[in-house]
């Protein structure tokens, strides 16, 4: 409690020479001063772009101002920053050495590991980023079914390869020749793409729910996953889940596992090393021989560090029933929103699991009151994002919770000041 009445009180004196010092920089020497996400859809001014240090669920930017952080690094923090077990076996390991002339022996552990956590898998590799692992995917999906076509679904993001970027800038139409658009949770759009692709088709690629920035959120309906099963068993075409943002948030077998839909390849990254550079495409027997004979690598793949982080991250999902902390830290967020909703008299969507929500106001298609309110929930301390899905860590205490409560209320009570002037 006492966090919570600094956070509040620190709220109008934030600091932000240092930042402001470091855009002016990054101005001269990154083109644009940023780039991804946050220079294309900038935040409110009231978000610092720097940040410098993290542990359990509070982060602290340049400036030194502190966060309940409820972004998680857009989710590759799931147990915490800093978590001592993985902190300790990612240092271990690199007193012993990191990126070498082949892999280290965890390399072999971690795979072992992950086919027998996840239960579609039956072999794994391993690159550095979300990217890596969908362009795998469809490249494996390819060589294995001498196929050309995959299929996505309409505004779902993938990665920023040229094949998946939302933004066109600098790709070709060549590079989205061999793609099909599907509605997510339609399986109508989804046979009808599949018709066109017709015996070209390679996979069908889908995430786990619907989690489009700066959209509502929508949870997957069981049959429309069960109808793209039967849809690529039919046609001999791979279903590719794209586990990145989702992976080891909603179940530690893979987020489809609870439904019983178990895909042909899974791509991961974001959270399987708890904040270290890891991702992975997990595959099963039918597509090992397409996985073999692919040329993937990269000059950093096969870093020990970031594998020895994962295994200890599994480890402590598991052990910690971290999947059941964020679920329980989840439901209390919800709760305390909805009622302070309630309370100022404003109608709002919470959309997604309890661990990876999302916010907006009833009819804000410009964003207007989202932006108000995560402007003004980050200037009390809650780091939140008006167009992304948010993430709940497993750090969360009850402490961190009352404080991102305290800034949604304030956050609230901006919103309805601002409607009362209108
Ligand atoms: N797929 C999904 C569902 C994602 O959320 C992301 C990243 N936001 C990616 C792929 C790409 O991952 P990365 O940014 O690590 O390349």
């Amino acid at each position: 409690m006492a966090d919570q009445r600094n956070a509040l009180a620190d709220a109008d004196t934030r600091q932000r020479t240092a930042d402001t010092g470091l855009r002016e920089r990054a101005a001269a020497v990154i083109p644009g001063g940023m780039y991804g996400h946050q220079s294309a859809v900038p935040l409110p001014a009231q978000y610092p772009q720097f940040m410098r240090e993290g542990r359990g669920a509070r982060v602290w930017d340049v400036d030194g101002n502190s966060y309940v952080d409820l972004m998680c690094s857009y989710g590759p923090v799931v147990l915490g920053h800093q978590h001592p077990r993985v902190e300790q076996a990612a240092r271990a390991q690199a007193a012993l050495a990191d990126c070498q002339n082949g892999p280290g022996a965890v390399m072999v552990d971690l795979a072992e590991l992950l086919v027998s956590t996840v239960r579609h898998a039956d072999w794994a590799m391993f690159a550095k980023n979300g990217t890596d692992a969908t362009t795998a995917c469809c490249t494996i999906a390819r060589a294995q079914t001498g196929r050309a076509k995959i299929l996505a679904a309409r505004g779902a993001y993938h990665g920023a390869a040229p094949w998946c970027t939302p933004r066109p800038a600098g790709t070709t139409a060549a590079d989205r020749a061999n793609l099909g658009y599907y509605e997510f949770n339609d399986i109508a759009s989804v046979r009808a793409a599949a018709e066109q692709a017709g015996e070209d088709l390679a996979a069908i690629l889908v995430s786990p729910f619907k989690h489009d920035a700066g959209f509502d959120q929508e949870l997957v309906d069981a049959a429309f996953a069960r109808e793209l099963r039967a849809l690529c068993d039919a046609s001999g075409a791979a279903l590719i889940l794209d586990d990145v943002r989702c992976g080891f948030r909603l179940h530690l077998g893979g987020s489809w596992e609870p439904i019983g839909v178990d895909p042909d390849l899974s791509a991961w990254s974001k959270a399987i090393a708890n904040g270290h550079a890891l991702a992975a495409v997990l595959g099963n027997d039918a597509f090992r021989s397409g996985a073999q004979s692919v040329f993937v690598t990269g000059s950093f793949w096969f870093s020990a560090v970031p594998m020895a982080a994962a295994i200890a991250t599994i480890g402590a999902l598991r052990d910690e029933a971290a999947i059941e902390a964020m679920e329980r830290a989840g439901n209390a967020l919800r709760d305390g929103i909805a009622r302070q909703a309630a309370e100022w008299d404003l109608a709002i969507n919470y959309t997604g699991p309890v661990q990876m929500p999302y916010l907006t106001f009833a009819g804000d298609t410009g964003y207007e009151l989202g932006n108000l309110f995560a402007a003004e929930a980050v200037r009390c301390g809650a780091y939140i994002h008006p167009r992304h899905n948010w993430f709940v860590s497993a750090a969360m205490t009850d402490d961190d919770l009352d404080q991102v409560l305290a800034a949604t209320g304030e956050a609230f009570a901006a919103v309805r000041r601002h409607l009362g002037n209108r």
